[in-house]
């Protein structure tokens, strides 16, 4: 596996993954594995699970090689917007 950055975006949340930092602890399968199957070639699926969840899930990567951005943020529901 190539060490890029893969990018799995989803309508609500993009999670990141840096596979030189992975350390196979299996946390994140374990934790939401609808969302993270190495079996299917796209990996990470954030669609199939609620973006709090996802970003839940991801935070609890040990490793730091899962990353997450909300989308959003600032988007038509704010009120500063
Ligand atoms: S939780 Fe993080 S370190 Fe563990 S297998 Fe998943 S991506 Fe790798």
């Amino acid at each position: 596996m190539s060490n890029r950055i893969q990018v799995y975006e989803a309508p609500e949340i993009a999670v990141t993954f840096d596979p030189g930092k992975c350390i196979h602890s299996g946390v994140c399968i374990r934790g939401l594995p609808q969302v993270f199957d190495v079996q299917r070639k796209r990996w990470v699926r954030p669609e199939l699970a609620a973006a709090a969840d996802v970003a839940e899930q991801v935070s609890r990567c040990p490793s730091g090689a899962l990353q997450y951005e909300m989308k959003n943020a600032g988007g038509a529901n704010c009120p500063l917007a």
